[in-house]
């Protein structure tokens, strides 16, 4: 079977996935870093995407990210603290209040930590795989 027999041009589909590596993408954006250079910052003002990369110029703006990097967070979240708060009180039976107070500046630390995190890494996904205009070569 030749590439001409596909249903798809497999050819061109294997040289996008090679000159924009996921993971190489989607670890500069967990740095929130430009996905295309790695050194330039993705975000500012906390977790607005930048129009461009200030360092390689790269078109950012095509991302979608919307509530996805919310969404992710919440389930992080409350995959690592729920276990957490069901050893902790079990194991040492604290006072309440105490376990509430501890565990609500946990949980908006560890959101606040991830938020911004996982929407690099969803916007370096999208230009990874040049979704929403990623691809194109307008700019
Ligand atoms: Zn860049």
């Amino acid at each position: 079977m030749t590439t001409t027999d596909l249903p798809f041009d497999a050819a061109t589909q294997t040289d996008l996935q090679d000159d924009r590596p996921l993971r190489q993408a989607m670890l500069r954006g967990w740095r929130r870093k430009c996905p295309a250079c790695g050194s330039g910052p993705m975000l500012h003002s906390y977790l607005k995407v930048r129009e461009h990369c200030p360092v390689c110029d790269e078109a950012l703006h095509h991302h979608r990210a919307d509530d996805g990097p919310a969404y992710l967070t919440i389930v992080v979240v409350g995959k690592l603290l729920t276990p957490l708060i069901f050893y902790i009180f079990v194991k040492f039976r604290p006072e309440p209040l105490v376990m509430a107070a501890a565990f609500s500046i946990a949980a908006v630390a560890l959101s606040l930590y991830l938020l911004p995190r996982l929407k690099g890494m969803l916007v370096a996904i999208q230009w990874s795989r040049r979704m929403h205009g990623f691809g194109s070569s307008a700019d």
